[in-house]
């Protein structure tokens, strides 16, 4: 393991959460919503309007953008989202889940909340210097990100299924030179 376990698991949320922008149906209504936090499964309050979606979809974007901004922009940023949102580092522990972090209140909106668990993990990834590991997949068609957690850093594509696609072409490509 790189990071500690809940910072693993809400880099590859912030990442899911990234990548719904690319998908042919991502969070488009708050149906879709639902299911995202379903599966990441997130707990805490909700209000399954049409605010609480917007709110997301405003973080997405600016995790997106902070995902490929140089270190310092990327840092104020994670810094404001803190303050803005008023985390507070707890360590709790619920369900099967053992000691970890939550910096905001459960009946804080969902948008706050995901800003938050996103803000925390990076903090990690700065003040590890492993801002490497914060990558766009290299195929030429995808615009995902992913969060390498290998340990020799080598991982070059996103989960949709590009490092198949990839060998896959790569094969084709050595074939046709036959
Ligand atoms: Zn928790
Ligand atoms: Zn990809």
């Amino acid at each position: 393991m790189i990071f500690a376990h809940d910072t693993e698991v809400s880099l590859a949320s912030t990442v899911a959460l990234i990548n719904t922008a690319h998908e042919p149906v991502g969070l488009t209504s708050t149906e879709e919503l639902d299911a995202f936090v379903t599966e990441w499964r997130w707990t805490g309050s909700r209000t399954h309007d049409e605010a609480e979606l917007k709110q997301v979809l405003r973080l997405r974007r600016r995790l997106q953008a902070m995902w490929l901004a140089p270190e310092e922009t990327l840092v104020a940023e994670v810094n404001r989202l803190l303050q803005d949102c008023r985390a507070l580092p707890q360590l709790v522990r619920h369900d099967e889940w053992d000691w970890h972090l939550h910096a905001t209140r459960d009946d804080q909106p969902l948008g706050e909340r995901m800003a938050v668990e996103a803000a925390m993990a990076l903090v990690d990834v700065i003040r590890s210097g492993e801002l490497e590991r914060l990558a766009v997949c290299a195929a030429d068609d995808c615009d995902n990100v992913l969060i390498d957690l290998s340990r020799n850093r080598s991982r070059r594509y996103c989960d949709a299924g590009c490092t198949n696609r990839m060998a896959a072409q790569a094969y084709r490509a050595r074939r046709s030179k036959v």
